[in-house]
This record gives structure tokens, C-alpha cells and sequence, in this order.
């Protein structure tokens, strides 16, 4: 069986993390069953640069045609004078938009070997294993009205509307409670209901969902802002946390932050099955392009491979595989090899490359 992987690095850091992806996915192919077909196009500024615009028809058509699409990250300095609607981000926010990629899932996973390296005391981290589904096309960010008035007596007014129907909450919920059926089984839902409207019908019909079709699953409501306490004060206590788009984005901010290191973390964005099975979706590192380290061979590859195990897992069903990548990049943490970004006292520095490379090793050993 062929699957069909379409390739965006991106700008800044993306192309340097996503070659060392492509050198895993031809491990992969001399390894395995599953055989990937990878092409290529560009997205964001590299995109901006030869076509004037951050993603263009063709390599949307490509996207929408893959079986998934691998992302490295987009923006710079170089074009903070864009267009707003030709910014590099623009070209990732379409790819959204058009894939209907409405749950983003992000992992917040500490390392053992990494536990040192996170602003929080290491008991609290280590072993720490969370999923934040968060709501990724809807709510405040694309609510209508939207925009900013004059008003007579000379001020100024900007409104932004926060809304949800029943079907955007249902199928983030139940995308929630299916990860959580392989995980630990537990979903903590996430709102404001003592304050916004939107928040009671987000827990009215998460509650309603659960006692349908999720009774197996243990199901609490926690309102976001407690949400972000208990993130800092014992975040062990969460398996999946569902929210809506804006208080996901701030919550998966604050969850990776715990983790100690950018450069370490995944994502996927998928969107709804179709009735032949297919899903789209989109896997990419939560770190942007870093230009301050581009082009130096520095950037930890680890967050794209992560993200590759992700689409393996998810896109592919191969469990094992993904497990296999997993293991690889926390054996490789454990022989005391380190990136810049999470070097610590005692360690051996390496690149990008070199840091590639040893995950291979590692896999060679996992899989022998
Ligand atoms: P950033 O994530 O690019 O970098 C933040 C810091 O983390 C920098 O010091 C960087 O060197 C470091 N870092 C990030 N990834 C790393 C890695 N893999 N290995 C080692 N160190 C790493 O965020 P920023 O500096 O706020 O943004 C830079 C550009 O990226 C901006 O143009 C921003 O708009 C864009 N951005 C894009 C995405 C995306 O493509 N999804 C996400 C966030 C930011």
C-alpha cells in the first residue's frame, strides 16, 4: 500500500527539521511495509518569494489530494511588511481552512531525561503524558460580527464574537473521547460557563454527548482559567483536555512550556472522516521558522519527528511504528545526546543532522 505524503517545509528552520523527516521516511520505506510517496512544494514566505503568495492553487490541490501533509513552520522578518493576506501565515491558515482541519491535537510529553529542563520542579513533570484537543476552525477567532467602529463621540469600538453550534462541539468532543478510549480514558472539558453563553452550550452539549455515546469515559468540566492553574500546579492529574480555539491556544501554549522545550513538541490538525475513511490532515512541530538559528544547523529536529510519529499514528494506523519512533528519539535522550536548545551540564552537544542521524541508530537497534 502506497500513502501519499505531501512535503511543505516552510521557511527558516522548516526545510533544515523536515530533511531530517524525509531521511526517517526513507528509513521507513526500506524498513517497512508501508510504502510513502513523498512530493514537494513550497508554503509561506518560500512561496511568497517565487509566486507572490504564501501557498498557491497547485500546491493546495496537492494538499487536499495527499493522504497527509507534512508542515515545518513558516514567517520571518523578511516579511513583516507583507500584505496581511499574503503573509507567510496566511499560507498555513488556508491550508486549515480548505482541509476543514478542525481539531488540533497537541502533546505535551516530558521526557524522562528531559525533566531538568522544565520550569517546573522535575516531580512535578516527569512522566507527564497530556493531550489538548483544542477546537481549531471556529469560536472567536473567526466569529462574525467582527471589526472596529468609530464612534460618534470620537472613541473607537472592536468587537469579536465568540460562537459555537451544537456539530463544531460534538465532533471536537468526540474526537476528545475516542483518544482518550487509548489513552487513560479521561477528559477534562474545558470552558467558561459561569460567564459566557457560548461556555454553557459547550458544557450542555459536551455532557449531553458523554452520557450518549461516552459513558465508559470519565468526564469532568473545569472551568479554563482553574484549567491554567491546575496546568501548573499538578498537571499530572489531566489526560485530554477539550476547549474551544482560543482558550486552546493559550492553554496548549502554557502545556508545552511545561515540557521545557520547544524544540521537542508536535501537533496534528485532522479534520472529519470522509465515507471512504479518508481523513485530511496536517502534522507539523508548535515552533515557528527561528530565525535566529537558521541556516546553522542547530535546530532540534525533534518536534517534526515527533509530529511524523503523530501521522503515523493517526494518519496510518501504524501504532507500532509510531511507538518505534517514539522510543528511538527518548533512547537517543538517554545516551545524553542534546541540541542546543535543550543542552544540559554533562551532555554532548550535537546538530540537526547528527541528531537525525542517531534517532536512524536508535531505530536500527529498536527494530532489529
Ligand atoms: P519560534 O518558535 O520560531 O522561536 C522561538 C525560540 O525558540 C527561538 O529562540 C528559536 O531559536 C527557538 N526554537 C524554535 N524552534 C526550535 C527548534 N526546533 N530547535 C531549537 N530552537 C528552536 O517563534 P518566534 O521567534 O516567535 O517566531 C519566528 C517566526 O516564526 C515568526 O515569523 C512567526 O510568525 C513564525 N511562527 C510560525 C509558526 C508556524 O509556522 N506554525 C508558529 C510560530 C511562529
Amino acid at each position: 500500500m502506497t500513502q501519499n505524503l505531501l512535503l511543505l517545509p516552510g521557511d527558516g528552520i522548516g526545510p533544515e527539521v523536515m530533511a531530517e523527516v524525509e531521511r526517517l521516511i526513507a528509513w521507513f520505506n526500506a524498513k517497512a511495509h508501508t510504502k510513502f510517496e513523498t512530493t514537494h512544494d513550497l508554503v509561506g514566505g518560500a512561496s511568497y518569494d517565487k509566486h507572490g503568495l504564501p501557498i498557491t492553487e497547485a500546491a493546495m490541490k496537492k494538499a487536499l489530494e495527499a493522504d497527509a501533509v507534512l508542515f515545518g513552520a513558516v514567517g520571518g522578518p523578511k516579511y513583516a511588511s507583507v500584505p496581511y493576506d499574503k503573509r507567510p501565515e496566511a499560507g498555513l491558515l488556508r491550508l486549515r481552512k480548505d482541509l476543514g482541519l478542525f481539531a488540533n491535537l497537541r502533546p505535551a510529553l516530558c521526557f524522562d531525561a528531559l525533566k531538568e529542563s522544565s520550569t517546573l520542579k522535575p516531580e512535578i513533570v516527569a512522566g507527564l503524558d497530556i493531550m489538548i484537543v483544542r477546537e481549531l476552525t471556529g469560536g472567536v477567532y473567526f466569529g462574525e460580527p467582527r471589526g472596529i467602529t468609530n464612534l460618534p463621540n470620537g472613541e473607537r469600538r472592536a468587537v469579536d464574537t465568540q460562537v459555537y453550534a451544537t456539530h463544531e462541539i460534538h465532533r471536537i468532543a468526540r474526537v476528545a473521547f475516542e483518544l482518550a478510549r487509548l489513552r487513560r480514558n479521561k477528559v477534562a472539558s474545558a470552558e467558561k460557563h459561569n460567564v459566557m453563553t457560548s461556555g454553557l452550550l459547550w458544557k450542555e452539549e459536551v455532557t449531553k454527548l458523554h452520557a450518549a455515546e461516552y459513558k465508559d469515559v470519565e468526564l469532568t468540566h473545569i472551568l479554563a482559567d482553574n484549567c491554567a492553574m491546575q496546568l501548573v500546579r499538578n498537571p499530572k492529574q489531566f489526560d485530554v483536555i477539550v476547549t474551544d480555539n482560543l482558550f486552546g491556544d493559550i492553554l496548549s501554549d502554557e502545556a508545552a512550556q511545561l515540557t521545557g522545550s520547544i524544540g521537542m513538541l508536535p501537533s496534528a490538525s485532522l479534520g472529519a472522516r470522509d465515507a471512504n475513511g479518508k481523513q485530511r490532515a496536517l502534522y507539523e512541530p508548535i515552533h515557528g521558522s527561528a530565525p535566529d538559528i537558521a541556516g546553522q544547523g542547530k535546530a532540534n529536529p525533534i518536534a517534526n519527528i515527533l509530529s511524523f510519529a503523530m501521522c503515523l499514528r493517526y494518519s496510518f494506523a501504524m501504532k507500532k511504528e509510531a511507538g518505534l519512533v517514539e522510543r528511538a528519539v527518548s533512547a537517543v535522550l538517554d545516551q545524553g545526546l542534546r541540541t542546543p536548545d535543550i543542552m544540559q551540564p554533562g551532555m554532548r552537544q550535537i546538530g540537526t543532522s547528527e541528531m537525525g542521524s542517531a534517532i536512524r541508530a536508535a531505530l536500527d537497534k529498536l527494530a532489529a
